[in-house]
């Protein structure tokens, strides 16, 4: 179990992680969450030791985090342009306390799993940058970590390579490792986590265990498709948006009770109603609610 508590972390007076919490099971994947300086690298720098949290305690299983358990995937990737995949790769994993035999087996696994093990000795400066990324994902996989830490892993990854790497990160958490990850992509978080915190400024303002965070929303949405105008309904009480979509209306909802009334406002009014689909908020629609209230770029 990965612990973290009450973690502040302040440079000067400012305060870029303040007063977070939370904790990750082992095999779980969790994601990380907020606007651009929200604090999430500043979390994964304290997970790695990197940076000392001014208050608060980081634990792995009640004990400090030891480094040679941890792989992580930076934001800003640093791999040796001019250097052989298989050289380098296989070194940073022996720096981490791998043997060379058995390093350079995780390497063909890995390579095999996403289909390029023809890249296995070439330069890095040689490959695209989309398997530049899956090269260093490897790199950070290979010394079989018990806790994997993903600063935002899908960016610059097109939709084929990002279900690999999604491919990946369940097959691994399968497996039994810890997952922990960035990401702005709300629907790959969604798809992949069940906990989650979003970070607003440091803080966090949504935590825990996803579908309880929105049960814990009231509000939801209708997927509307009628020919009655919109003139005719919006102002029905309940409805607190309207947006129009490709299929039709979207409507935020305060409740599933007005999305009923709603419903049937519309049949006796004699509109002929299409689709009418509750679904809860998506992660998407939580952030924006949650971040967008006091968004400065
Ligand atoms: P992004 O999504 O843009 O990567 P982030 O959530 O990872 O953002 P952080 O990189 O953790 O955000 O930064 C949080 C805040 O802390 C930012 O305002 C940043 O400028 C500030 N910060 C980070 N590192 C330092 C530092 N070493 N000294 C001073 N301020 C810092």
């Amino acid at each position: 179990m990965l612990e973290l508590q009450r973690i502040t972390k302040r440079f000067g007076d400012y305060t870029a992680v303040d007063d977070l919490s939370f904790k990750v099971p082992p095999g779980q994947i969790f994601g990380l969450l907020g606007a651009n300086g929200a604090g999430k690298t500043t979390t994964f720098r304290m997970l790695l030791g990197l940076l000392r949290p001014n208050e608060g305690t980081i634990t792995w299983k009640g004990e400090a985090i030891p480094l040679s358990k941890i792989g992580y995937l930076p934001e800003e990737r640093g791999l040796y342009p001019k250097i052989r995949v298989d050289e380098q790769l296989v070194f940073l994993a022996e720096l981490r306390g791998m043997r060379r035999k058995d390093a350079k087996a995780s390497l063909d696994e890995w390579l095999d799993f996403f289909q390029i093990p023809q890249y296995k000795t070439m330069r890095v400066e040689q490959l695209s940058k989309g398997n530049q990324q899956k090269i260093q994902f490897i790199s950070s996989v290979l010394h079989k970590p018990d806790l994997l830490i993903l600063d935002e892993p899908f960016s610059g990854l097109d939709p084929v390579n990002v279900e690999q790497l999604k491919g990946a990160v369940r097959h691994l958490s399968s497996s039994g490792t810890t997952i922990v990850f960035s990401s702005h992509r709300m629907d790959h978080v969604e798809e992949l986590c069940e906990y989650l915190a979003i970070l607003d400024k440091g803080r966090p303002v949504v935590a825990g265990y996803l579908p309880d965070i929105k049960d814990s929303y009231g509000k939801a949405n209708v997927l509307l498709t009628t020919d009655a105008d919109a003139s005719e309904w919006q102002h029905l009480p309940g409805i607190l948006s309207v947006s129009q979509e490709a299929e039709g209306y979207k409507l935020q909802v305060a409740s599933k009770g007005d999305a009923d009334a709603i419903l049937r406002q519309l049949v006796t009014s004699g509109a002929r109603v299409e689709r009418f689909m509750w679904e809860q908020l998506s992660l998407n629609d939580i952030f924006i609610e949650e971040v967008g209230k006091h968004y400065e770029p």
